[in-house]
């Protein structure tokens, strides 16, 4: 309605169920209400604070003195906070309800990681305060980082990387130093990648100057070893492998790979990000890695997703260890100390400004000890058997994309149902917004056509995934009667209907401009 940018505004005009398409007054549905931006809503009359005029002076800034209004919104403070809150409870998370989005493991973070995580000893302290103050902080950050190789069986890890994508880069860059002191950097410039990799994969690749060679995974949606073999050679750096793999399966070959790839000279990434399947049951490091990437925003339960930075430590084999980047923690007598320059001489540098998410180290570690290696190793169980259970459970509607097999922590399936019906994976998972579910992950992994792939983590008790099931049971059973109208303008319940997402996407309104520009009157206030 104010937003004159090509943003519908208004709620989607659909054409089915009849009393979703009745429009209110305010645009407001039910005690969901409508939002607009801070600027529209904001002006030039209101404030929440109480500034005394400044004193007249006279600016030395001259040509850089600011010639046009800034035009930042005014609200009063319960405006401000309305605007805010209402924003806030627009975004999904694991706190609001089931949140099945496959390869991104939304478990619950405990509210004791909380607790921790404020404590002013952690919550407090700066990143350039003297190192004598933030003892403690040090040894929490020594003691996951303890904790880490300890579970991945292995001796060194960068804690820096801020995300799963970053810690790829960071043990991607260890593995181009490490090629570089052997003195073949011009040599080895091909690093392979699985078809069924996740994009981050590729993209790290290339973007520290690789070239991506993809490796074809065979039809149960695991790696082959001839296929590996097949691709390696003189000028091969290493290969990304994810395990378990995005399929939700575990990599049967993982050994072989690791004892070819070594053969040939090169290295084993491992993108780590489903760890949260095998805690407690394999080590990567007995499986030959070289370096992983631990997304502690996935397996040990640190929000994200909109609800807070990741953190993506890099465990490394013994190989790899001297070039791990700065800074690192080392003890000198009882003292510890984070290593800023030097180190053993071999680092490949920093990534990071500064030690790595200090928060997010704390929401980790106050998961471990709170669990134990017992209840972490049953987490992992828990976690593979809620996936099974919904893989079990919705077999008979649904096509799994590997037939019977047992998965690991996500339930994949493709679209083979769904053919001939007139619904599609897009709009099947609109359907799911109508009942109250957001969405798995869809159209991921490429190598699956129509792909859905479900990941309930442990997080879910029976009923919750029971009540899960029935309503896709219930969406399926619609499909197959032909009920076409309940999917294709989905989702109908929504404030905001089905999107364009195609010009979404390539049209993306990003910025907010004033439509008439603001007056010196105005300005002056
Ligand atoms: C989540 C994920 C990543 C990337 O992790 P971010 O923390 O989002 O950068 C990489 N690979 C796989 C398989 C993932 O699921």
């Amino acid at each position: 309605m104010l937003n004159n940018q090509g943003r519908p505004t208004a709620p989607h005009e659909s054409s089915a169920p009849a009393q979703s398409a009745r429009k209110t007054f305010t645009s407001n549905r039910a005690l969901q209400i409508e939002e607009a931006l801070i600027f529209e809503i904001g002006g030039n009359s209101a404030t929440g604070v109480d500034i005394d005029e400044p004193a007249a002076f006279a600016p030395r800034l001259g040509a850089h003195e600011r010639a046009s209004p800034i035009g930042l919104p005014g609200l009063s403070e319960p405006e401000t906070l309305r605007h805010y809150v209402r924003l806030s409870q627009k975004n999904y998370s694991i706190d609001a309800g089931l949140y099945p989005l496959g390869s991104c493991t939304m478990k619950h973070n405990p509210r004791l990681n909380e607790a921790m995580a404020r404590l002013p000893g952690f919550g407090d302290i700066h990143p350039l305060q003297p190192q004598s103050t933030v003892q403690g902080a040090l040894e929490l950050i020594d003691a996951l980082a303890h904790w880490l190789m300890t579970m991945t069986g292995t001796h060194a890890v960068a804690m820096t990387p801020k995300a799963g994508a970053h810690g790829e880069m960071c043990g991607m860059m260890a593995i181009r130093a490490a090629i570089e002191a052997r003195g073949e950097s011009g040599a080895r410039n091909v690093v392979l990648v699985p078809d069924s990799a996740h994009g981050t994969n590729p993209a790290t690749a290339a973007l520290i100057g690789f070239t991506v060679r993809a490796v074809p995974a065979r039809d149960d949606g695991t790696l082959a070893i001839e296929a590996v073999q097949a691709a390696l050679g003189p000028d091969v750096a290493a290969i990304m492998l994810t395990n378990p793999n995005t399929c939700g399966l575990f990599e049967r070959d993982v050994i072989a790979v690791a004892e070819a790839v070594h053969a040939a000279g090169a290295y084993f990434y491992c993108d780590g990000a489903n760890f949260n399947a095998i805690v407690g049951k394999a080590r990567p490091g007995d499986l030959g890695i070289d370096a992983m990437h631990i997304n502690l925003h996935k397996t040990f339960s640190t929000p994200h997703g909109g609800g807070g930075p990741g953190a993506g430590p890099v465990v490394l084999s013994d190989r790899l260890a001297p070039f791990a980047p700065l800074p690192f923690i080392t003890r000198a007598g009882g003292a510890l100390r984070l290593e800023e320059h030097g180190g053993g001489g071999q680092a490949f540098g920093r990534i990071t400004a500064f030690h790595g998410q200090m928060g997010m180290f704390v929401r980790a570690y106050a998961y471990m000890l709170s669990h134990g290696s017992d209840g972490m190793r049953q987490a992992s169980e828990d976690a593979v058997l809620n996936a099974n259970y919904a893989r079990v459970c919705l077999s008979d509607l649904m096509s799994p994309a590997f037939g019977a097999r047992t998965c690991m922590h996500e339930a994949l399936f493709s679209d083979e149902w769904l053919k001939g019906t007139g619904v599609t994976t897009l709009d099947f998972a609109k359907a799911m917004i109508d009942e109250g579910y957001h969405p798995m992950t869809v159209y991921f992994p490429l190598i699956v056509h129509g792909a859905m792939l479900i990941e309930p983590t442990e997080s879910e008790s029976r009923a919750s995934l029971d009540l899960f099931i029935m309503a896709l049971r219930d969406l399926a059973f619609a499909v197959k009667r032909g009920d076409t109208a309940r999917f294709t303008g989905a989702p109908y319940f929504a404030p905001r209907g089905r999107l364009d997402e195609t010009r979404a996407a390539r049209q993306p309104v990003l910025r907010w401009r004033p439509r008439a520009p603001v007056s010196d009157a105005q300005a002056a206030e």
